[in-house]
Parts: structure tokens; C-alpha cells; sequence
């Protein structure tokens, strides 16, 4: 009986060995292939990972494969990529296809140049300043870039092939920081003698934004004809964005070389030659005569040669007004003489570039002809031309050259130096228009020059020589 129970029992556990190893022998092994991206950034390689894991379905167990891969993917080129990996243990296998997706997702960059300090002249088209793009795929995309230009900014836009865009916008800058430059007319220095008129040869100015700006151009000066010095003449512009363009020119005010009349007077033996009507024909030729004895004479001129009355300023005479017309309907009123006196004048003002504040009449104050056309008128004119502060010279001494009759070059010589003669201070009239009476100047110089005798120009401290106003 023991004997029965003892091999039961051995059959009993035989059995149950059997049983377990059946049991073991049948039990299913998981492989699994687990991968953890599929989808790749071309050009970045890490992202790849395979790894397989085996599981006992009822003991907890994993073993570690190492996966067979089959199949390339080039991560630096877009595109689909199938590898099949495979794993086994022992009896177990499992296979799978995985398919790698390698894209271009990353966007071009643009890179703006700059310019140090670069602006844009208000009104202005913007001038680019240069710009590329780039992309890690593509490579260089500045050919693709977008350019729109709204009203104070550039936006740039490029999209890469895979379709990734970028955008950048660059502020234009508006700005005026150049001033406007002034340009001197004439001489940045000038040198000229005590009491003669300071004349400004004025300047122009432009601006690289607003152009012409000659108009606003604003002239400061301290100059002081009257004392010896150094002056300046201080111009100055604003543009529009309120640049300041500044320039300066110096005077320097010198000893006259010349007496002023008034000063030459108290000695005496002054000879102011005085020449009307012209220019004319021979006016030439008297300058040249004047120039070669270095005499300064004064010209009460009519309207006539530009370039000769522009000639006899720049030779150092005084030039006058004396009529614009010459024609006694001046004397119709003051405002026909007026008419007639300011055409003139600024005539010569355009040509001298001065405001001469002396003239003549047209027959001297003293002339009778005016009252055909208005009784007392000559009055009425001295006495408002004189509160304007003009001066007005007559003459008292004749050189007869304005008879109706022509008289001899030797006897408007002989009436000239016979005039001086009798006289502290001479003014001398003559006419350049006439031939015979220039002729006669060079003798009457060289016999003045003789005998001790000062030729000066009139200035507006002469003797004035007034005759009696006769209307
Ligand atoms: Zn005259």
C-alpha cells in the first residue's frame, strides 16, 4: 500500500514537471520595436531612435535586442525614407516597416544692412540699403525676397521652397540733418576806405532738402563806414528742419586815400569835374583820360549804355543821378519828377549796386524852363528831395559846352580854368556827350595838377554849388 502511494506520488510529480515544462516551453515571448520619431528636421541628425523590448507574457522579464535595421535615411535630404527593422530572440521575431519622414521646416532668415547714420530725405524715396536671405535647405533666397514699401517702412518677405516664410520690417528714417550752405557774391574779404558806402554783394544759399533758400537768408552787419575797423557781415539760413547754415564775410574799413570833399575843401583848391547826359559816344574816351592822370570825376547820368555807367563806378567815379528822359515834362508835378528820378536811380543802383544820394536837375535848380509846366515846382522838388536826404549840385563854373552854338575844344579850356580860378572850390560843368568839350579835359587836368589843384568826385559832404531857384 505504501509502495502504491510512493509512486503515485513520483508519477504525481513527474507529471506536474512536465506539465511546467510544457507550460514554460509554450509561453509567448512579445517582441516589440518601439521608435520614437519618424518625422526629422533635414539637416539635424539626432532624432533617430530604435529600440525593441521582449516581454514573457507571465514572467516579468525584458531583454534588451539590438535591431537590424534595413535601409538608409539621409537626414540631410528632404524626403520619405521606408527601413525595415527587425528584431528577434531566439525563436521570436518581429519585423516592422517604419517610414521616416525627413522635411525642411525650418524658415529663411533676411539680414537688413545698415548704413551708420543713414536717413531719408523727407518727400524722399527710400534708398535700400541692402538686405539677404538665407535658408538652412535652400541656401541663399535674396533673389525671392518680397519688397513692399509702405509709407515709413520696407517689409521684406521670402518663402522657402517647403513652403516656411519669414517677415521683417525695417523703419525708414526720415531726417534733415544737412544745413543749407550760403554761398558768398564776391569777395570774402573786403577792403575799403573810411565814408565809402559799405555795399553788400549779398549770398546765395541751398539746401540739399529745400533747394533755393537765397530769399530767407538774413544778413546781420556791425559795419561802420565812418570809423577805421574790422567788421563782419553775418548771414545766416534756417531750413525747414531747422539746420542752421551760417557764413561771414569781413569788412575792413581803411583810411581814405582821397579826402572827403568837405575835408579837401577846408584847404581849398578842389576841382570837382562834373560830367552830364551821358553816357554817350566819347565817354570811353574821357575815362581813359581820367585814368591816365588817376582823376576821380563825378557822372550825373541819363539813361543810356549799361556797361558804360557800370564802367565808370568800377573806375572809382562818383555816378549820379541826373534824368531818366532829359525831358522838361518831368517838371509837371512831383510825382512826374519822382517817376522819372527813382527809374533812374535804380538803375543805377542795379548797375552800381549803390543808392546814390546825389543828382542834378535836368537845367540845374535853377532852370526857368519848368515853369512852362508848373509854376514854383522847382521848389516844391529841392525842398522834398532834400528831406529825403538827397543832395542836389549845381555848378559855378561853365565850361560853355551846352551853348546852342558849338564853341572851340581851346575855349571850354579856357572857360574851365578860368572858372577854377576864381574859385576856392569848383564844380565844373560839362557834358560827355559832347565831343569837343571831353577833348578839352586832359589840358584842364594838366593845368589843375599844375597849379596845385585837388580833382575829386563828389560825396555827399561837397560843396553843393546851389543856384538861386529861380520857379
Ligand atoms: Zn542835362
Amino acid at each position: 500500500m505504501r509502495k502504491k502511494i510512493i509512486i503515485s506520488s513520483i508519477c504525481l510529480a513527474v507529471a506536474l514537471l512536465v506539465a511546467i515544462v510544457v507550460i514554460y516551453s509554450n509561453q509567448q515571448m512579445t517582441v516589440s520595436i518601439t521608435v520614437d520619431r519618424t518625422e526629422m528636421t533635414v539637416g539635424t541628425q539626432s532624432g533617430l531612435g530604435i529600440h525593441a523590448q521582449a516581454h514573457g507574457r507571465f514572467v516579468e522579464r525584458t531583454v534588451e535586442l539590438t535591431p537590424k535595421v534595413d535601409g538608409e535615411v539621409d537626414f540631410n535630404k528632404v524626403g520619405t525614407y521606408t527601413v525595415t527593422i527587425t528584431a528577434n530572440y531566439k525563436k521570436f521575431k518581429k519585423t516592422e516597416t517604419v517610414t521616416y519622414t525627413v522635411k525642411d521646416d525650418i524658415a529663411p532668415w533676411i539680414t537688413l544692412l545698415t548704413v551708420d547714420d543713414y536717413y531719408t530725405l523727407p518727400g524722399h524715396q527710400y534708398v535700400e540699403e541692402g538686405f539677404f536671405a538665407m535658408d538652412n535647405y535652400d541656401g541663399d533666397l535674396t533673389d525671392k525676397v518680397v519688397r513692399t514699401e509702405a509709407e515709413d517702412k520696407v517689409t521684406y518677405t521670402v518663402s522657402d521652397a517647403a513652403g516656411n516664410s519669414y517677415k521683417v520690417e525695417r523703419i525708414i528714417i526720415y531726417s534733415d540733418p544737412v544745413p543749407p550752405v550760403i554761398t558768398l557774391i564776391g569777395e570774402k574779404e573786403i577792403t575799403q576806405e573810411r565814408r565809402d558806402p559799405y555795399v553788400d554783394q549779398g549770398a546765395t544759399a541751398m539746401d540739399n532738402f529745400d533747394g533755393d533758400l537765397t530769399d530767407h537768408i538774413v544778413v546781420e552787419d556791425d559795419v561802420d563806414t565812418t570809423k577805421i575797423g574790422d567788421y563782419s557781415v553775418k548771414y545766416s539760413v534756417f531750413d525747414d528742419f531747422g539746420n542752421h547754415g551760417t557764413e561771414t564775410r569781413l569788412v575792413h574799413i581803411i583810411e581814405r586815400t582821397r579826402p572827403l570833399g568837405e575835408e579837401a575843401e577846408a584847404e581849398g583848391k578842389v576841382v570837382y569835374l562834373t560830367f552830364d547826359d551821358g553816357p554817350s559816344n566819347y565817354t570811353k574816351k574821357l575815362l581813359n583820360v581820367l585814368d591816365k592822370y588817376d582823376v576821380k570825376a563825378t557822372f550825373f547820368v541819363c539813361n543810356g549804355s549799361e556797361e558804360l555807367i557800370r564802367e565808370e563806378a568800377r573806375r572809382g567815379h562818383t555816378v549820379a543821378v541826373h534824368s531818366y528822359t532829359h525831358n522838361y515834362n518831368i517838371y509837371r508835378s512831383l510825382e512826374t519828377f519822382h517817376e522819372d528820378f527813382f527809374k533812374m536811380e535804380e538803375k543805377i543802383f542795379n548797375l552800381t549796386g549803390v543808392h546814390t544820394m546825389l543828382f542834378r536837375f535836368p537845367g540845374g535848380s535853377s532852370n526857368t524852363v519848368s515853369r512852362q509846366y508848373c509854376k514854383g515846382i522847382m521848389t516844391v522838388i529841392a525842398e522834398d528831395m532834400t528831406a529825403r536826404g538827397y543832395h542836389y549840385f549845381d555848378w559855378n563854373v561853365l565850361s560853355g559846352d551846352a551853348n546852342s552854338t558849338p564853341i572851340t575844344t581851346e575855349e571850354v579850356y579856357k572857360n574851365v580854368i578860368n572858372g577854377i580860378s576864381r574859385n576856392k572850390v569848383s564844380v565844373v560843368l560839362q557834358h560827355d556827350r559832347v565831343g569837343y568839350s571831353v577833348d578839352a579835359v586832359e589840358d584842364i587836368i594838366k593845368w589843375g595838377l599844375a597849379h596845385g589843384y585837388k580833382f575829386l568826385p563828389l560825396d555827399e559832404t561837397s560843396y553843393e554849388a546851389h543856384q538861386r531857384i529861380a520857379n
